[in-house]
């Protein structure tokens, strides 16, 4: 298709007559699609079904003579902390296994520093004037939302092919009021970048002013290829130790994109310092999570193998969705020069990018017409993309029949606005 920016206004008149007739012929459908959020879909929920019922001795229920089905233990089975030890390549004594979303370890680690400080916070966050935190964008609408709630300045820095722009970050740890910051390090949302070998270890290698800053490293995506072979990744937490850092680093993962969203198992990997710290903290809230669960993962996969396994499944699912997402995108996108977007190979997203000015339009546009993005804005801190462009697309959850006709919708809207505003602009 011909390039919208070396269009005559009379081409682009037609197209903007040819899109509008399309945008009315859609509505009148009265489609009901949604790309709004990375869920799993049906397909892959039903895979797991068996683990509803794999304990069935008693037996089944005890490990290491804990007894997952009464109180006590709240840093989780040991054989759950040894299959997610296995998984993130860490020692199982690094590993607490808490409830069903590894979201809430998350804001609970934070709202431990803010109520009572961290191990070698020298006072709450609750007192300090000032907490600042660095986000990279475009990146997860939810971990935004957390800083936000606790009222931390949110410092936006870019993302690169190869991660966060570290130049920017070496600088802004310089600043002792500066205490963390938000990764994911493998199939990024919304990008799927992957963070490089050197990004790795100079985030690693890091020697922030404030000496109780953490280094969130959430790996929502860590076995989750649906494009390429399993891709390892090195152990962040003794990549930390190496450098000194071994108590600035917090490892989340989870299996809500491996079993169930809504009934998975999450964990936190930190130094045993920081969990020796911890653990009477997340004690006065809870007397343990559901070990039950965590015993019927453990049953279910035995190991990380068993996982990858299983994960290679998911992407049979996966992948095709993917191309069918990219493939229409090519179609009707292709060559026009008003939209840019990633190729992962793994994760839950793909990031769009809409000429300047035009996200928030397109997402309503597309909502008129039935089909639910995640809202212009939301990756960015406090849900403002400051150039109005950027739109994380999920492919997972639409049936695949769906979901051909929900990317065509959104690609008529991106070329209605698109037309629209470059119209306006002659
Ligand atoms: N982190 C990232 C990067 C995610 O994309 C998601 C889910 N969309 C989560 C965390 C949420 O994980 P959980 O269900 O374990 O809370």
């Amino acid at each position: 298709m011909k390039k919208y920016m070396e269009m005559t206004r009379q081409e682009r008149q037609a197209e903007y007559a040819a899109v509008k007739a399309a945008y009315d012929a859609q509505k009148a459908m009265g489609l009901q699609l949604n790309m709004a959020r990375g869920k799993p879909g049906k397909e892959q929920l039903k895979l797991v079904m068996e683990m509803g019922t794999i304990l069935q001795t008693e037996e089944d229920y005890i490990d290491d003579g804990l007894d997952s089905r009464n109180y006590g233990t709240v840093d989780g089975m040991p054989a759950a902390r040894r299959l997610f030890a296995d998984i993130l390549g860490c020692r199982p004594e690094q590993c607490f296994v808490g409830g069903n979303a590894s979201l809430q370890l998350m804001f609970d680690t934070i709202s431990k520093a803010y109520v009572n400080g961290l191990l070698h916070s020298e006072k709450p966050w609750s007192r300090l004037e000032k907490v600042k935190w660095i986000c990279p964008v475009p990146g997860y609408d939810r971990h935004f939302k957390v800083t936000e709630n606790f009222g931390f300045e949110m410092i936006s820095v870019p993302m690169t092919a190869t991660g966060p722009d570290m130049d920017m970050v070496e600088e802004l740890i310089r600043d002792p009021a500066v205490k963390g910051m938000w990764n994911v390090p493998k199939y990024s949302n919304p990008t799927g970048i992957v963070y490089s070998d050197e990004t790795i270890q100079r985030l690693a290698s890091m020697k922030p002013a404030a000496p109780d800053f953490m280094l969130i490293w959430d790996n929502a995506y860590c076995i989750h290829e649906f494009a390429c072979e399993f891709r390892p990744f090195g152990d962040i937490l003794s990549l930390c130790e190496k450098y000194g850092n071994a108590d600035m680093i917090y490892e989340y993962a989870s299996t809500s994109k491996i079993t169930f969203p809504g009934a998975g198992v999450s964990v936190m990997a930190t130094s045993e310092a920081n969990l020796a710290y911890l653990n009477p903290l997340i004690n006065i809230r809870i007397i343990s999570y559901d070990k039950i669960n965590q015993m019927r993962h453990v049953k279910y996969f035995h190991d990380a193998d068993g996982i990858r396994a299983h994960m290679r499944r998911h992407a049979e699912i996966l992948r095709p969705k993917f191309e069918t997402v990219l493939s229409v995108f090519e179609r009707e996108l292709g060559g026009t020069g008003i939209a840019e977007w990633t190729h992962p190979r793994g994760g839950y997203f793909i990031s769009l990018n809409t000429m300047d000015d035009c996200a928030r339009r397109v997402y309503k546009m597309a909502k008129s017409i039935g089909v639910a993005l995640t809202e212009a804005g939301a990756t960015f801190p406090y849900g403002c993309d400051p150039r109005d462009r950027n739109l994380r697309i999920a492919p997972s959850y639409p049936a695949a029949e769906e979901l051909e006709n929900a990317t065509h919708v959104v690609c008529q809207c991106i070329r209605f606005v698109s037309a629209e505003t470059l119209l306006s602009r002659m």
